[in-house]
């Protein structure tokens, strides 16, 4: 299917594109959508959308085409109307809603988050929150303006409440580190990172390593000129226990030399895949003082597992917890997926029940994403994005009220485009052991430096000031161009530069 969005006369040229874009996205994920600047009306389903100047206000026509349904609507907004964001940013809403309404009476469906089509909408609440003073005004904003159902206002709202006090202790110079591993034991059937299966890149990894130290040593010296303070580390990728303990070694041996450690709050890695981890290699975390780590089953059904690509067992997971409790990690962050194929509600469930058996410290529910890039879109083409018969949101609802009880709370929350049943992503955790740095990263709280293949640096600076810097992708672009990766570091100090006043 070919859906046609036609913007016509656009008072703002170009920006209402991408907002129309991804509401009719909500609704027909992975489904191509043509944009067309023109007056003629298409054959086939189309989206038609005018906006035009009236006397100082804007006056809105959409019209919908969809399966033979037709809705046409209109609005008109005023100045007056306008007070927050003003008069663009609230036709833009307005619009949204009339297409989200429209589209929700012909496809029968409506996605749970309204018209909030972005990554963070915590972040859209702290804002909110500025602007009308309470989180019960929040909450009306949330449900009234932007169509958001009430149980995902509270989750947002509750995630808002957690982050409350970390954000707090927050400093203009402080940072964290990120340290990208591209590489994992095999490649999971839905992935979409930078990451590369050992046995076949494997042979990268020496000369990866070596880089990879002189670019942190680099980002040390900016940083230690800069005065900048660093509050947490976070080993990523690709999962970082793939590298041997004598690698581990070589590189925690690195951050520990060039970074002041001693005062930071938090020290992850991502030992992400239970058959990447063994008691040598948690022994070398242990020694360089790493205080959390994720061990992410995914999912703890071995039907599920081998559907997905992964090669380990459910078993293989509780193992690595058992060792990783006797070696005496007290901090594990666990990730389970919610919508995988071959997963049945009862199986998810039961997953979360091992999880929680385990204590662990942190429990990221996610749901499935499905990105162009990933194998699973691949081989399963737009039916990737369908995801079968039972409700996503049920099951998440049900698992958070099992979580709740059992003193887990929401302190970290995301959403991406093309996710199954437009559902969301939340970390849990007990309080007091909340992942730090991903809520740093994904408030922008502060300035993200970020180190290897994929890396993206983040420099945060006046209140909504933010820029980005990208590393090269993928690992073999990392090392034949690493001089251009060290060169941009500089972008580093000009940032900090302009923002001395
Ligand atoms: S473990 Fe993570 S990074 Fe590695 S292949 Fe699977 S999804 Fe990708």
């Amino acid at each position: 299917m070919t859906l046609e969005l036609i913007l016509r006369d656009l008072p703002w040229e170009g920006d209402f594109d991408y907002e129309a874009e991804c509401i009719l996205r909500l609704f027909f994920p992975g489904e191509k959508i043509a944009i067309l600047h023109q007056p003629q009306t298409p054959e086939g389903d189309w989206v038609s959308v005018e906006l035009t100047p009236q006397g100082e206000g804007v006056a809105i026509s959409l019209g919908v085409q969809l399966n033979s349904g037709e809705i046409q609507a209109r609005d008109m907004v005023l100045p007056s109307q306008a007070a927050v964001g003003g008069m663009e940013w609230e036709a833009e809403r307005r619009l949204c809603l009339l297409l989200f309404d429209a589209l929700c009476q012909l496809t029968g469906t409506r996605p749970p988050w309204g018209i909030l089509t972005g990554v963070r909408p915590v972040r859209l609440c702290r804002k909110l929150l500025g602007e009308l003073g309470s989180l019960s005004a929040v909450r009306e904003a949330l449900i009234q303006q932007y169509q958001v159902l009430p149980q995902k206002a509270e989750l947002a709202l509750s995630t808002l409440q957690a982050q409350k006090e970390i954000l707090a202790g927050n400093t203009r110079s402080s940072y964290s580190l990120y340290v990208g591993i591209p590489f994992c034991p095999t490649r999971c059937l839905y992935c979409s990172f930078v990451s590369h299966a050992i046995d076949k890149a494997g042979k990268l990894v020496p000369d990866y390593l070596e880089l990879l130290c002189r670019e942190l040593e680099e980002i040390a010296a900016v940083a230690s000129r800069l005065g900048l303070e660093l509050r947490t580390v976070y080993i990523g990728g690709g999962t970082p226990t793939t590298l041997e303990p004598n690698q581990l070694t070589r590189l925690l041996g690195q951050i520990e030399t060039s970074f002041p450690l001693s005062g930071i709050s938090e020290y992850t890695v991502e030992a992400g895949r239970p058959d990447s981890i063994s008691r040598e290699k948690l022994k070398v975390l242990r020694d360089f003082g790493i205080s959390r780590i994720s061990i992410n089953p995914q999912a703890l059904d071995d039907v599920v597992l081998r559907a997905i690509g992964r090669a380990h067992t459910a078993q293989e997971t509780l193992e690595a917890v058992a060792l990783a409790r006797e070696m005496g990690f007290d901090n594990i962050n666990m990730d389970l997926i919610a919508g995988l194929p071959e997963q049945t509600p009862g199986s998810f469930a039961h997953s979360l029940e091992q999880v929680m058996a385990l204590n662990a410290e942190n429990i990221t529910i996610h749901t499935l994403t499905v990105k162009r890039s990933s194998d699973l879109r691949a081989s399963m083409g737009a039916d990737a994005y369908d995801s079968g018969a039972y409700s996503l949101a049920d099951l998440l609802a049900q698992s958070q009220e099992k979580l709740r009880g059992a003193g887990y709370l929401p302190y970290y929350l995301y959403r991406q485009q093309g996710t199954r049943q437009n559902q969301e992503n939340t970390g849990f955790s007990r309080p007091g052991k909340e992942g730090l740095y991903n809520i740093y990263s994904m408030e922008d709280a502060h300035t993200i430096l970020a180190a290897g293949a994929g890396a993206v640096t983040k420099l945060c600076g006046a209140p909504d000031k933010m820029r980005r810097g990208f590393n090269y992708k993928y690992p073999y672009e990392y090392i034949s161009g690493f001089g251009e990766i060290l060169n941009r570091k500089r972008q580093i100090t000009e940032f900090y530069k302009e923002e001395t006043p």
